[in-house]
């Protein structure tokens, strides 16, 4: 039977707390305000992780940027495991030609995703192309990806909160944590 997640009991451990994530989104934005003053941005955020992290990110840069956003997702696998296949469930819906794109995700784990990712936006030839990432996990990593922005490097541990999920639960926490094991054996 599957069991019922309990939002307040099925966190093992915090990794990151909200304050830490706050106080490194606003150091984020700072240097994408420097970085990108003058030019024309738009953040490309990638559904549905990275939805909490774009939305506080945005926020905390102070020059004029445009939105869009894309979900994709992997083919096959399993909620921790990544195939490599990557599907587009929702394409951008402006025109990135000309543009420099700031993709925006919510975490780098082999780098499969992200590397289809940006070989499709290449091929609509924005002016500069580069990634902001809330999370980075090297220890996994199977295609090198140049990430501009990282807001924390991570160990190799499976994490949700802040966007990411498991099972679609969890993405409403407001840090990120790990499950306890039984969460993931019971749901898995
Ligand atoms: P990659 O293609 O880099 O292996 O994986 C990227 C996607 O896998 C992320 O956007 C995310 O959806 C999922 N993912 C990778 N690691 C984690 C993790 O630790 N927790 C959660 N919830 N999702 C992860």
């Amino acid at each position: 039977m599957t069991r019922r997640a309990d939002l307040a009991n099925d966190v093992a451990e915090v990794l990151l707390t909200e304050a830490e994530i706050t106080a490194r989104v606003q150091e984020l934005g700072r240097r994408i305000s420097e970085d990108y003053a003058g030019r024309e941005l738009t953040l490309v955020s990638v559904l549905k992780g990275s939805l909490p992290f774009m939305a506080d990110l945005m926020r905390e840069i102070a020059i004029p940027v445009q939105i869009d956003l894309m979900e994709v997702s992997s083919y096959g696998g399993t909620a921790t495991e990544n195939t490599g296949l990557v599907r587009i469930l929702k394409d951008l819906s402006s025109n990135i030609d000309g543009r420099d794109v700031l993709v925006v995700e919510d975490i780098i784990d082999t780098g499969l995703t992200l590397n289809y990712l940006m070989r499709y936006l290449r091929g609509k030839n924005p002016a500069s192309l580069r990634i902001c990432t809330l999370l980075d996990k090297p220890a996994r990593r199977l295609v090198e990806i140049p990430v501009d922005y990282v807001g924390f490097t991570i160990p190799d541990r499976f994490v949700i909160g802040y966007g990411l999920d498991y099972g679609e639960i969890y993405r409403n926490l407001r840090f990120v944590g790990v499950l306890r094991p039984e969460v993931y054996a019971d749901q898995g």
